[in-house]
């Protein structure tokens, strides 16, 4: 998986390559996809949800440019494979489901794992964890269609988001970089993608 989709894709930065080395994604998928664990694409999680592309997670997690003092945001917690490849590298990961029924199994895994550095919530992501900001990184795994002013005030200056945004045209995903500085925020279009939407902030 390492050789074949992620650096021959062009993913050169050695943390993230370790720690896609390291973690065991086949415990992240429902059994009947163990077999495909490893495979280039992106797998159902049940209540409608996916694991991410491989490629997808190792690319956009290079992109936040995180190092061993880090304190990332992640918004879709999901599989919580993600989350567990940002707790490689980071000092903190806060990751935040919107679909409650996902967050045990994910929740289980990071224990299992030994992972004492995850911190979840269920809740609407959208809103960010105002009481754990600012953030030296946000990652968000489902596509927006504005990125959240909350967000990016969550942000530390400096700061880096990688955020899919559904364009509203056809099969228009794409996914941005967003950097803050003293300045304001900078806007970087890296590639099409497709992601589950974001949800809205219905109960349950
Ligand atoms: N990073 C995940 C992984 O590796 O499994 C990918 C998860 S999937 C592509 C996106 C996730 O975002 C889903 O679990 C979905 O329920 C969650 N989600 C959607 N809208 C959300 C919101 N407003 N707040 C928090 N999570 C949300």
């Amino acid at each position: 998986m390492v050789t074949q989709q992620i650096k021959k894709r062009g993913v050169t930065d050695s943390s993230v390559l370790q720690a896609m080395s390291k973690l065991p994604r086949h415990l992240f998928v429902p059994e009947r996809f163990i077999d495909d664990a490893y495979e280039d694409g992106p797998l159902s999680i049940g209540a409608g949800q996916t694991i991410s592309q491989p490629y997808v997670v190792a690319s956009m997690t290079s992109h936040l440019n995180l190092n061993k003092e880090s304190r990332v945001l992640e918004i879709g917690t999901g599989s919580g494979y993600q989350t567990a490849i940002l707790a490689e590298i980071a000092k903190a990961v806060y990751t935040i489901e919107r679909i409650a029924e996902l967050i045990p199994k994910a929740e289980r895994l990071f224990e299992l794992l030994g992972y004492d550095n995850i911190f979840t919530k269920h809740a609407d992501g959208s809103n960010g964890w105002t009481e754990k900001a600012p953030f030296d990184a946000i990652i968000v795994t489902a596509a927006a269609k504005t990125i959240p002013d909350i967000l990016t005030l969550q942000l530390r200056a400096d700061g880096i988001m990688i955020i899919p945004l559904d364009r509203d045209t056809i099969d228009k995903q794409e996914l941005v970089k967003v950097i803050k500085s003293v300045d304001g925020l900078k806007q970087e279009t890296l590639y099409p993608v497709r992601f589950v939407p974001l949800l809205g902030n219905t109960e349950n």
